[in-house]
């Protein structure tokens, strides 16, 4: 990592706040005090101060492997010096990137075979909106366009992915959702369940979709979309009874099911794909992220042999793509990265080795007088934090996000990277975290 001393922190943090406008920060609030990072390695990063921090967030869900992989860089440097860029557009293409679809497509479930690539996983889901209603189109029910989402889900910051997403406050900025989304109830079974047990909550929740079908007509309802996990909204873990009833109604409605892999994808929950773990078949599903564990910019959709078929096989040209999609430099750190999961079993061992062992320590910090419920599948968790433990019913009276933030502001003082959502703390570390990484960050929680 390198050393802090050559670093000028209140020079850079006052340059800083003279023109650089951060995504997601009240601007005016921050100032000059941002915190300056300025090295990674593993599941560490470094500010310009010298003080290391454990990145229990890996960076924003992506970076899988962790930071400083000197062979992602590597294999960046190379293709940069054979062919930094070219396009895929009108019937070009290039060796990374017809590797990495081969790659992404044998990673995938059998059915689907064919990756659509994006620079982002907001651009993923601007693209999914377009597939869905040229699917539609072509199968001549071009009625079917309505998408269906999830109140407190999370698909990006362009306009569709905002409007596909269900946070309120992002809509209330730029008369968001776009027509033709719509969003029914979220399997939050510790903040809505009441007094159902999760996996009768998780069949109501479930049902809300059903009923939006049936209110709306299945003949004008395109898609469903959802995260496997809720990240950005707090690391909502649905019931067990939520994705097998979700995957029912789709398939007997005729409605695309859409799975937004940008976080769960790539290992997060000790499989390939979220949808794996949850045992359903996606039709499209978004993915971006740990594809790259964040080493380069890029995304994709990966599309069903069913939507395919029609799209490619009956659509003629798609009028759709991005200067960057299937980038060659973003193609080969996805190639190297995804060599690093594969080689170092970093799937497996979510799954069967460091999931189950941080899983157990977070779980147990549930014990704590201030934590409602302390959740956590593969590797991504949350405390929920509460000023009594008498139920769920009983919860915080700040304002959305104080409690949150504050803690957050707190771990990180404590060297730790966790984030606030709400009343609850969340986790997403780096896959290749270690069992004495895993317990020094519970220590600092
Ligand atoms: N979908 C999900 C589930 C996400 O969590 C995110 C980002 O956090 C996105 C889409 C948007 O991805 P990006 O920020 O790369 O545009």
């Amino acid at each position: 990592m390198p050393t802090s001393n050559l670093y000028d922190t209140q020079s850079l943090r006052e340059r800083d706040a003279a023109h650089h406008w951060h995504p997601f920060t009240d601007t005016k609030e921050l100032g000059a005090n941002s915190r300056v990072i300025v090295g990674g390695e593993g599941v560490w990063i470094e500010d310009s101060e010298g003080n290391r921090i454990l990145d229990g967030m890996a960076g924003l869900w992506c970076t899988q492997v962790g930071h400083g992989r000197r062979e992602i860089a590597d294999a960046v440097y190379a293709q940069m010096t054979k062919l930094a860029y070219y396009n895929t557009f009108f019937k070009t293409t290039h060796p990374p990137v017809l590797e990495l679809a081969e790659k992404v497509a044998s990673l995938a479930p059998p059915h689907m075979n064919r990756v659509f690539f994006t620079g982002s996983g907001s651009e993923s889901n601007d693209t999914v909106i377009r597939m869905v209603r040229r699917y539609w189109d072509l199968k001549g029910k071009p009625h079917k366009k309505t998408i269906i989402a999830r109140r407190n889900g999370y698909h990006g910051s362009t306009v569709g992915g905002a409007s596909l997403g269900g946070m309120t406050p992002m809509h209330g900025q730029g008369d968001l959702p776009i027509p033709g989304i719509v969003h029914i109830a979220q399997p939050y079974w510790f903040g809505e369940g009441g007094d159902l047990s999760p996996a009768e909550f998780g069949l109501k929740a479930a049902r809300a979709l059903e009923a939006a079908i049936d209110a709306f007509g299945a003949d004008r309802i395109a898609a469903f979309i959802a995260e496997p996990v809720q990240g950005a909204g707090g690391v909502i873990i649905p019931p067990e009874t939520y994705w097998p009833e979700i995957a029912r109604i789709c398939r007997e409605r005729d409605i695309l099911l859409v799975v937004d892999e940008v976080i769960c994808g790539f290992g997060r929950l000790g499989e390939w794909f979220g949808s794996v773990h949850f045992g359903v078949e996606p039709d499209l599903m978004p993915i971006a992220k740990g594809l790259s564990s964040g080493y380069l910019p890029i995304g994709g959709v990966v599309v069903s042999d069913r939507v395919a078929d029609v799209v490619i096989g009956e659509g003629g040209e798609f009028y759709h793509g991005y200067t960057y999609s299937g980038h060659p430099a973003a193609c080969a750190a996805a190639l190297a990265n995804l060599a690093i999961i594969e080689r170092e079993k970093l799937v497996d061992r979510v799954r069967d080795d460091i999931g189950p062992y941080l899983q157990a320590r977070w779980r147990a910090l549930g014990e704590h007088p201030l934590v409602g419920e302390a959740r956590m599948i593969g590797l991504m968790g949350a405390l929920e934090l509460v000023p009594e433990k008498t139920g769920r019913a009983v919860r915080f009276n700040a304002p959305l996000g104080d409690v949150g933030a504050l803690c957050r502001d707190f771990a990180f003082a404590n060297g730790l990277v966790m984030r606030g959502v709400r009343d609850s703390m969340i986790i997403s570390p780096p896959l290749v975290i270690s069992h004495d990484e895993a317990d020094e960050l519970v220590a600092r929680a």
